[in-house]
């Protein structure tokens, strides 16, 4: 049996999925002519009770097109340390928008409103920077798939609204934290003026993000997906999978969080085990002791079929996703327990 915790990424499209994108009609999205494009931005503004959502290739597309509409050159965005834009996203805010990054510590990535205005900088002092946005992350992927308190989400955006800025949220695993909080989509989309979804992470379409924002966002943002190369034509046969993710698929990420608890308590148990950090979603992190050789490790194990990464320093990550069965936990489980 292959088991691969490497990502949510690498989930494949069912049976289901791939019939419904073979006949899933098409046109050219550049002229706004897909039907299935239209449908997936429409479903998807509606659920999130936003106006308007541009169907991208991407995460880091969706998240770098929101950050070039919201800053200029020169500008500062205020994220986490850990924050995948500024971590993971190849420096693209330099590069795609001339800006810069305050980044703030941070509890598993959750930055707080406190650190958020203390980080806003004076807009008439001329030696700084004009912050013009900030960006939080939920579920927080370095955090080991950390949920945000909505409290504190809901402090950020005062924070935001006193001060006339921008508030941005890197949702690529929003489900995750979503059907774990019970906090209603819209009420939680609400709190911000564009947010990233992803429909290839554990939604498992196999392509695709969704931006969503105001009307004027929106539009704003459909120039720079265009910029950015990321004008796609016939792209209704994965805007489907996308679609399909998104009405049928959400639900089930409860089961992807029940099976990471059972690693990260199987994994807790085990000597060469340090520290886990608590699993809130799909998402297991471990701090190994010293004496355990983490890419010996990864080695052993994926001898056995048993495939996760390493995730910084002494550090590995497991993923679970909706390929991943109850069967596969117990691989897994007992691979780990050979070592
Ligand atoms: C995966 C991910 C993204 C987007 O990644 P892509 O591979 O570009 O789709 C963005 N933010 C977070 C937190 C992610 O985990």
């Amino acid at each position: 049996m292959l088991t691969d915790l490497r990502s949510d990424t690498v989930t494949k499209p069912s049976k289901e999925m791939k019939a419904f994108m073979m006949e899933a009609p098409v046109g050219d999205d550049v002229f706004q002519e897909d039907p299935t494009v239209n449908e997936l931005e429409k479903y998807a503004a509606e659920y999130f009770g936003m106006e308007a959502a541009l169907y991208c290739s991407s995460g880091t597309q969706t998240n770098q097109i929101a950050i070039n509409v919201h800053c200029r050159p020169g500008d500062e965005v205020i994220c986490s340390k850990d924050a995948h834009i500024y971590f993971y996203e190849g420096g693209g805010i330099a590069k795609n928008s001339g800006s810069s990054v305050l980044l703030l510590p941070g509890d598993r990535g959750r930055i707080t409103a406190k650190d958020v205005e203390g980080g806003i900088k004076d807009p008439n002092n001329p030696h700084y920077p004009l912050t013009s946005l900030v960006s939080l992350e939920d579920t927080m992927n370095r955090g080991g798939g950390a949920i945000y308190d909505f409290n504190e989400i809901k402090a950020i955006r005062k924070v935001c609204e006193e001060n006339q800025l921008p508030l941005h949220l890197d949702g690529a695993r929003l489900f995750n934290a979503l059907v774990e909080n019970n906090i209603p989509p819209k009420e939680y989309a609400a709190q911000f003026d564009s947010i990233s979804i992803c429909l290839s992470k554990g939604l498992g379409a196999p392509v695709g993000s969704v931006l969503l924002g105001n009307k004027e966002f929106i539009h704003r943002a459909r120039r720079a997906r265009k910029v950015l190369g990321g004008g796609m034509r016939q792209a209704g046969i994965i805007a489907a999978g996308g679609l399909y993710a998104m009405k049928n698929n959400i639900e089930r990420l409860k089961e992807d969080h029940k099976h990471a608890k059972q690693l990260g308590a199987a994994l807790e148990k085990l000597n060469w085990v340090e520290e886990i950090l608590p699993v809130q979603t799909n998402i297991v992190v471990a701090k190994l002791s010293n004496k355990m050789d983490v890419v010996e490790l990864i080695a052993e194990c994926a001898k056995k079929d048993l495939h996760f990464m390493a995730f910084g320093e002494q550090t590995i990550r497991m993923v679970t996703h909706l390929d991943v069965k109850p069967n596969n936990i117990d691989h897994a489980i007992s691979v780990l327990e050979g070592i």
